[in-house]
């Protein structure tokens, strides 16, 4: 495969930063690898879900060069996700193309866990230092019933790769679900504890339509959780940041973080640093919102030059929106579902 990176410059005073008209700074950008998946999380897919056409996907090339033109506007922060990113072919292509490069501070990957056996060891020598893991439930009936045909036994054998493969920090991510897995918050973060690992919960967005539950019936707000683990733990907040929308809590008697994200309890939009590239190449500048730029065309595009997709990325900084509109008593308006954003 050839390489067609724009070498990023180092920084200097002139260096171009992303800023909305919100006066927010953009210096996270996560890219969606691909929108397919090994599993069916209920919040996450509908049963049957229509995927991308492989045609209309980006390159592995391409992904590169959309991910170093941000990291030359002053992109510091580079997540890969998905769908599940490391069951698209090659994909450690994108990960030794882009760890490295110079002004990428953290080089992150989200991921179901499901693939970190074989995968761990080299994603850390690519030079990913955090790796987010997603984990709903520790019973394994339950997980699979929560990811429609997920194996908890390979998840936790990734969580094992992955402590062996020496990241700066792990955390696992698990989205509560009222009467699903809300009694599970106290031996989540047991497990964390025992394991030495961050974690965070997550309220379940209304993103695409998913037919297992009713959203409003399942919510289960990140102050009920907190209430629910201080009957255990004593919690202190912090104004510690990883750079992403999560509200963290120290334990005294452990190293574990606890992580809130709560779109709809306690909205994070105004310090939004952050947009997504979808598998597309759809540069999306708001999670909730439909407001993008076509990427891909300008990749595509043999008359354009690389200086207008930089351009087009300064351009789109314009239409981000102020924040997003979730309402869980209302059909959503988002008719992406997750795997198609890039969570
Ligand atoms: N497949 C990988 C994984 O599950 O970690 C990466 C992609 S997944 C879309 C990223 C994160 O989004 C996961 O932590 C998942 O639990 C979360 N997620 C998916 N759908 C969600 C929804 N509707 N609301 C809130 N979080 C969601
Ligand atoms: Fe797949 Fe992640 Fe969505 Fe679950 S949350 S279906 S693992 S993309």
């Amino acid at each position: 495969m050839s390489s067609v990176i724009e070498k990023p410059q180092p920084a200097t005073a002139q260096t171009p930063v992303l800023i909305d008209r919100f006066g927010r700074q953009v210096n996270y950008l996560r890219i969606s690898v691909t929108d397919r998946c090994d599993l069916r999380c209920v919040y996450c897919m509908s049963e049957d879900m229509q995927f991308v056409p492989r045609s209309r996907l980006l390159t592995l090339e391409e992904i590169v060069q959309v991910g170093a033109a941000f990291v030359n506007l002053g992109v510091s922060k580079l997540r890969i996700t998905g769908g599940e990113p490391l069951v698209r072919k090659n994909v450690m292509y994108v990960f030794d193309h882009l760890g490295g490069l110079p002004g990428l501070k953290d080089f992150t990957l989200t991921t179901n866990g499901t693939q970190l056996s074989r995968y761990a060891r080299d994603l850390r020598a690519a030079g990913v230092n955090r790796i987010n893991i997603s984990l709903d439930s520790l019973q394994p009936e339950r997980f699979k019933q929560i990811t429609r045909t997920g194996e908890l036994a390979k998840v936790l054998d990734g969580i094992e790769a992955a402590r062996d493969a020496g990241f700066d920090r792990i955390k696992l991510n698990s989205v509560v679900l009222k009467y699903k897995n809300h009694d599970e918050v106290l031996d989540l973060v047991a497990f964390a504890r025992q394991k030495g690992l961050d974690i965070s919960f997550i309220e379940e967005m209304p993103l695409g339509i998913v037919n297992d539950h009713d959203r409003a019936y399942t919510y289960y707000s990140s102050d009920q959780i907190l209430e629910d683990l201080r009957r255990h733990y004593t919690l202190t907040a912090t104004t510690e940041s990883t750079g992403g929308p999560s509200r963290y809590y120290r334990m005294s008697d452990s190293p574990t973080r606890i992580g809130f994200i709560s779109p709809h309890s306690h909205n994070f939009c105004s310090s939004c640093n952050r947009v997504r590239l979808t598998a597309e190449g759809r540069l999306l500048l708001c999670l909730g919102q439909e407001h993008s730029v076509d990427l891909r065309r300008i990749v595509r595009d043999t008359t354009s030059s690389r200086e207008a997709l930089s351009q087009a990325i300064i351009a789109a900084m314009a239409i981000k929106p102020k924040g997003h509109d979730f309402n869980l008593a209302e059909q959503p308006v988002i008719f992406r579902h997750m795997n198609h954003t890039g969570g």
